[in-house]
């Protein structure tokens, strides 16, 4: 039994209308949702991987390479408090804070 809604919200979904930090990731059905990936709204790690997927898919692997530092590690110092809010990814520590989406 999950204590979360099981639903999908698409990628299109503006992040007002998603209830981030509280229904579970469509792929991994354990980890809160917290940023769009390309079909829906995704979980930290999945969003991560879905990225490097992109971009080895696309060979040269620099167009998505800024995207992956919304990732469930902080690509600096390497720890894992970071949080994002459908628009922004962060790094507590490093005050590192990265634009996901407009
Ligand atoms: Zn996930
Ligand atoms: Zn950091």
């Amino acid at each position: 039994m999950s204590l979360f809604p099981a639903q999908t919200y698409a990628a299109e979904l503006p992040p007002e209308r998603v209830p981030l930090g509280q229904a579970a990731c469509p792929k991994c059905e354990v980890r809160p949702i917290k940023l769009a990936g390309v079909r829906s709204w995704l979980c930290l790690h999945c969003y991560a991987t879905e990225c490097r997927e992109l971009a080895r898919q696309a060979g040269r692997g620099q167009k998505y390479a800024a995207a992956i530092v919304a990732g469930p590690e902080c690509p600096v110092c390497g720890g894992s408090e970071v949080d994002a809010n459908g628009r922004l990814w962060w790094c507590r520590p490093c005050e590192l804070v990265q634009r996901v989406r407009d």
